[in-house]
């Protein structure tokens, strides 16, 4: 069978450690899972309930392309109030799971040849998206002893004609990274003086902790016409599943998007955007609920962690993950997929190798997982990383 030359990129190494894990687990063996990208929780209750009401009530059909209005309204009344944000219903996009928003932006605002600037290290599908759309992905690196955050100099360097969009992911995935109000506008002042637009991944807005506030790039109301915010039910509410997430931007670049979900996935599966629905209307209980008992776990993990390796990892702001240097676990190596892949297949510990997400030297560590399950896992790496 022959393929397409389009399908010539990696497959998603955060999945497939997920997969592979998953797989032992199925054949009986105890696996300790810190690849999870996802806060494994119960979704709420009150979510369930309206999932099954809308069931009873038939709600089954196919919906609007963009969305049901019920949930374009609640998504767009949500960050306004929320973020201090402009978006109107016409503004608001229903999509499948932030993924889905991020690949349908790049495959409408990018041809091929166009840059588009990633930083990393970053989410795993950020350049195979941008590949995919025939696009070319800048990486532009940051480090940890500059808290992961982009220099703006080095973002104004690698701007060329070809440029096209930056992803940016404020509450990053894999390092928790977490920009103030004014590195936000920095970024959004340089982007806007060039007419780059910027996609702002902010997906794990509602897992913020100590204290720290989220801003949203949809607040610098000043840059509405080159900001994107990309948004999901996934990790702030517990909603991985269900598949339901949000672009906002202006309305001409929804309309696109309206257009190329009408010739792909048509929509939202119904019931899950009647559970979102829902989900926002408690939002106020829901959100601080699950970022109390992330916090706890992250915390968990911390203590854990110093006892056992006598090591103190840096406590990421917000997110699901320590991103941790191999020096971490007292061993030499630095290729992060070889000690991944024995450390899976001999300890039975899932972690996600750096390199997947163009960092070297380090692997992401999830704290969506369980207490009891954190608690183990480490026990588990630490006798086995002991006996080498
Ligand atoms: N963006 C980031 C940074 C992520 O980590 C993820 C999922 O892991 C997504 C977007 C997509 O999430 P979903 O499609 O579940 O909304």
């Amino acid at each position: 069978m022959k393929f397409s030359t389009r399908l010539n990129i990696p497959p998603s190494e955060t999945l497939a450690i997920n997969t592979l894990a998953n797989k032992k687990k199925a054949a009986g063996e105890r696996v300790y899972n810190l690849s999870a990208g996802e806060p494994l929780v119960q979704t709420p209750p009150v979510i369930i309930d309206a999932a099954v009401a809308a069931l009873q009530a038939e709600k089954t059909n196919y919906t609007p392309m963009a969305g049901i209005l019920e949930l374009r309204e609640t998504a767009s009344t949500w960050l306004n109030k929320q973020y201090g944000a402009d978006f109107s219903v016409a503004e608001t996009f229903v999509t499948n799971g932030g993924k889905f928003g991020l690949y349908a932006l790049c495959q409408t605002l990018l041809n091929p040849g166009d840059e588009a600037i990633i930083i990393a290290p970053y989410w795993v599908s950020y350049a195979a998206m941008v590949q995919l759309a025939g696009g070319c992905p800048i990486v532009l690196h940051t480090k940890e002893e500059e808290q992961w955050k982009l220099d703006v100099g080095d973002l104004e360097r690698s701007i060329t004609q070809k440029t096209t969009c930056l992803i940016l992911n404020n509450g990053s995935n894999p390092t928790g990274v977490l920009y103030t109000k004014e590195e936000l506008q920095n970024i959004l002042h340089v982007c806007a003086q060039r007419n780059i637009l910027v996609i702002s991944d902010e997906v794990y807005s509602g897992l913020v902790y100590d204290g720290h506030e989220y801003i949203s790039c949809s607040s610098l109301g000043q840059y509405k016409d080159t900001v994107i915010v990309v948004h999901s039910m996934s990790k702030n509410f517990g909603m991985t599943g269900w598949r339901v997430g949000f672009v906002f931007g202006r309305e001409a670049l929804i309309q696109k998007l309206t257009t190329l979900q009408g010739q792909s996935t048509s929509n939202t599966a119904s019931v899950s955007q009647w559970a979102a629905v829902a989900a926002f209307e408690h939002a106020n209980d829901i959100i601080p609920s699950m970022q109390a008992t992330l916090q706890s776990r992250r915390d968990i993990f911390f203590t854990e962690f110093e006892r056992i390796f006598h090591y103190q990892l840096s406590l990421p702001p917000c997110g699901l993950y320590y991103f941790i240097p191999l020096t971490a676990f007292g061993v030499r190596e630095t290729d992060s997929v070889a000690f991944c892949s024995r450390v899976l297949a001999e300890a039975n510990v899932a972690m996600v190798p750096g390199a997947a997400f163009a960092m070297e030297g380090y692997v992401r560590c999830s704290f969506g997982v369980s207490e009891d399950e954190i608690i183990e896992a480490l026990a588990a790496l630490h006798a086995y990383l002991k006996k080498k």
